[in-house]
């Protein structure tokens, strides 16, 4: 729920093609009208780093007003923006349609995308962002790979660190040997035939983390979808492209998105609903392209054809009902509600999804988790993921359950790193993928 206007939020489409979205003057107009907007404002004091940084320039600066701030110290505020669409989303009363027209996120997008245009977007970030290359010959190599970027390895990530930016105490995401479109093709999701009928087939996009890192998320949402009686395929045409809008390469971000339109167009056809497992990914299906190519069909189709994986089963049960089967699970769950899925405006779907567990004993926590996606890897940023973390993770922790799930990966992933570094009495709880994993489990399936 958003505070301070009972109006829902709108966005603008970004007019990322004209030349005035890359004039520095222009640029640098639009940032003090709304840093100064901000100044006066300050409800976002606590969200992220980006305003503290914000307000200390401005709080530290000779006259005390933004008009004695460098323009050049923006760069920093900049910085520090996961993208996680807080502001935007749960806090900013400002926001379209109101006059005066806030929308911090994309114009920190905005800074990134003049910034990749003039300067070019460093080779490091640039090949980290490349998520289908990395993911494809990692998979090939995953023992390797895992070796050598595990923790421990001392040696290897140090020069990793130098090489490719990536700090040498970040917990990084372990590779799957085999993707998931190569798992679900030897074990099909076998539709059970007992299950009430239902009339929906589903597209399942495998999604980078999904179809290389962690399969078992989109394992589990094979398996609960075809017990209950849908038809589902796994489709990976290429990655959405958030890790290049986090770098401002929005031309890459929309030929992603014109690849994937096109790849999907001919199930949208056929009636088959497009299911996103990972919330960032669902985001710029459903959100993200759509406002950067406002005018493409294809595009548009595939926005309003798509679910994320919670809002999909939950929507199953709602409509039709869930199969019966589902046994409690073997202790409580601290659910961590991500930015990206708040973003998505769908309510906590994952929650939901999670109580329609007999028995289920939900602690739900609603805090940034601070990771940012390969923001929060990053040297000079991962300090700062983890500062902004310790208030979510406290709360997980402090819920004391079993379980700990977040709907996104890489917060689930970074959040056990910081109940980690918290230490404390209560034991570590088992951390999940995703609230489907443990749906899978209660009908007794395994996932791998
Ligand atoms: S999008 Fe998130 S990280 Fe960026 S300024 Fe807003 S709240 Fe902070
Ligand atoms: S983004 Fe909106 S709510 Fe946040 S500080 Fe700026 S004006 Fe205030």
């Amino acid at each position: 729920m958003r505070e301070g206007s009972l109006e829902a939020p709108i966005r603008h489409p970004l007019d990322w093609r004209s030349a005035d979205f890359y004039d520095d003057a222009k640029l640098d107009a639009e940032m003090r009208r709304v840093f100064d907007i901000c100044h006066t404002c300050r409800r976002c004091f606590n969200l992220c780093d980006s305003f503290p940084r914000l307000f200390d320039l401005i709080d530290e600066s000779k006259s005390g007003e933004l008009d004695t701030v460098a323009s050049a110290d923006f760069k920093r505020v900049v910085d520090a923006c996961t993208l996680c669409d807080m502001c935007f989303m749960s806090k900013c009363p400002y926001v379209p349609p109101h006059e005066f027209n806030i929308d911090f996120p994309h114009l920190i997008l905005r800074y990134r995308a003049v910034e990749a245009k003039k300067n070019g977007v460093p080779a490091a970030d640039r090949a980290l962002a490349d998520a289908d290359r990395n993911g494809k010959w990692a998979t090939l190599i995953s023992g390797a790979v895992n070796w050598a970027t595990r923790r421990e390895n001392t040696m290897m990530r140090g020069l990793e660190e130098k090489v490719a930016g990536l700090d040498r105490n970040a917990e990084l995401p372990k590779y799957a040997s085999k993707t998931l479109e190569a798992q679900a093709a030897a074990h099909p999701p076998m539709r059970d035939e007992s299950a009430p009928a239902k009339a929906r087939k589903a597209v399942l996009y495998a999604t980078c983390y999904g179809d290389y890192n962690d399969t078992s998320i989109g394992m589990s949402a094979l398996g609960v979808l075809a017990r209950n009686g849908v038809e589902t395929k796994v489709v990976h045409p290429a990655c959405c492209g958030m890790p290049k809008l986090e770098q401002g390469m929005l031309d890459e971000v929309a030929e992603a998105a014109r690849k994937v339109a096109a790849a999907f167009a001919p199930y949208i056809d056929q009636g088959y609903d497009i299911v996103a497992p990972v919330p960032s990914c669902a985001l710029m299906l459903k959100f993200e392209w759509p406002l950067i190519l406002p005018e493409d069909e294809s595009v548009k189709r595939l926005a309003e054809a798509t679910f994320d994986l919670s809002e999909y089963v939950v929507d199953i049960a709602r409509k039709e009902g869930l199969a019966e089967g589902m046994a409690p699970l073997d202790g409580g769950v601290a659910f961590h509600v991500s930015c990206h899925s708040r973003a998505q405006n769908i309510g906590q779907k994952g929650a939901e999804l999670l109580a329609l567990i007999p028995q289920a004993d939900v602690a739900v926590v609603e805090r940034c988790s601070g990771h940012g996606g390969a923001w929060g890897y990053k040297k000079g940023n991962f300090e700062t993921a983890m500062k902004v973390g310790k208030p979510a993770a406290r709360q997980l922790q402090n819920a004391d359950k079993k379980h700990v799930v977040s709907e996104c990966p890489l917060a689930g992933l970074h959040i056990e790193q910081v109940i980690e570094a918290l230490g404390g009495e209560t034991p570590r709880p088992e951390r999940v993928g995703h609230p489907i994993v443990l749906m899978a489990r209660a009908y007794g399936m395994a996932s791998s």
